[in-house]
């Protein structure tokens, strides 16, 4: 088949790949219908660090993409929810499949790490687990890791489950917002602004969407937001709640200057759930997290977890996603993708990918 391969820093190529087959009976193969290019993607791209692993240190081939929708080619003698011909959206990571966490949908907390077994993982990332910007993709423990594509819900909103959907409304969950609260999120690339179109949907009074690009913060107002440049957000936020600031903060960029402001507009008392990838040395002020007696959360969202109660606001519209995917190109043309995502060009916000 053909795929997206990683060869090092800025060298994920179309190319020749295996075919993947079923390594285990619980495992499927389905014919990649879309997938996207998610930012964390660009750590590889650039040679930096996911975990433990450094891209710019030799690694072993492997297919990119952990957004993936597609078409059952062929099951495994074990899988039951699933049969050729369905249409399908997997998570972007997987777990053992069988420990308490994975059984709940929480792959991120998978606790075969220890004993040695498959930990939890993104496909994608590695070779032990390819990605799907390929033709092809085996998707690991099927009966837990996709799920049938249900009425209603579009292609595009189908793959933004699959990971930026999930993640924004897990920096949501964690945050612990209620009803009537006060948010802010830093950052409106996909996962932030899916963070804030779900703080919305599900009651928060006011959301502040803060990012440095107009075109950005335009499309917050859209869905209810309240848009916000970060040079004006610290006073502004302060100015409208009395000075306390907010109750909960979602950070969804991952370096220092953002952490920092995300611990100034917490309220004391407050909650901040940080969803950017963390690189290192990013210079967290905890003499402040502690004055200010905040609740942090950082972490990997569970993914499948959250299908329960996303896809029947998807449904509904009460979530919509609209305007996420501002670029279109064939599977062929992802080197060119990946480029232009990594500059930053045209407005872009997220790629689709059409094998
Ligand atoms: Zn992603
Ligand atoms: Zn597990």
């Amino acid at each position: 088949m053909k795929a997206l391969v990683f060869n090092g820093p800025r060298k994920i190529r179309y190319e020749s790949f295996d075919d993947p087959t079923i390594r285990d009976e619980r495992n499927l193969i389905i014919k990649v219908k879309r997938c996207s290019i998610c930012g964390s993607d660009l750590h590889m791209y650039h040679g930096d660090r996911i975990a433990k692993t450094d891209y710019s240190q030799p690694i072993e081939r492997f297919c990119t993409g952990h957004e993936t929708i597609g078409e059952v080619v062929e099951v495994g003698s074990a899988v039951r929810r699933h049969k050729v011909g369905d249409k399908v959206l997997v998570a972007g990571g997987a777990g053992c499949g069988i420990c308490r966490r994975c059984l709940a949908g929480q792959f991120n907390l998978c606790e075969s790490y220890r004993s040695g077994g498959h930990s939890s993982i993104a496909y994608g990332i590695r070779p032990v687990l390819n990605g799907g910007h390929a033709e092809y993709l085996e998707v690991i423990n099927a009966d837990l890791g996709a799920t049938g594509i249900p009425e209603g819900i579009t292609d595009q909103q189908a793959l933004l489950l699959t990971d930026a959907l999930a993640t924004g409304y897990y920096g949501v969950k964690m945050s612990g917002v209620s009803p009537g609260d006060t948010v802010a999120v830093i950052g409106q690339g996909p996962v932030g602004r899916l963070a804030a179109e779900a703080a919305v949907a599900i009651g928060a009074s006011t959301v502040y969407a803060i990012d440095p690009q107009e075109n950005r913060r335009n499309m917050a107002s859209a869905f209810g937001a309240t848009p916000l440049h970060p040079d004006e957000a610290v006073q502004t936020v302060y100015e409208e709640t009395r000075g306390l600031g907010v109750d909960s903060v979602i950070e969804a960029v991952g370096v220092g200057p953002t952490l920092s402001q995300a611990v100034k507009l917490a309220r004391i008392g407050g909650r901040l759930s940080i969803l950017g990838i963390l690189q290192a040395d990013t210079n967290m002020p905890l003499h402040i997290i502690q004055a200010k007696s905040l609740v942090v959360h950082m972490g990997i969202a569970g993914v499948v977890d959250s299908w329960p109660e996303l896809i029947p606001l998807l449904q509904t519209g009460r979530i919509r996603g609209e305007g996420v995917f501002t670029h279109s190109f064939d599977l062929a043309e992802g080197e060119e993708a990946y480029r232009m995502f990594d500059a930053r060009e045209d407005g872009v916000m997220k790629v689709l990918l059409t094998p």
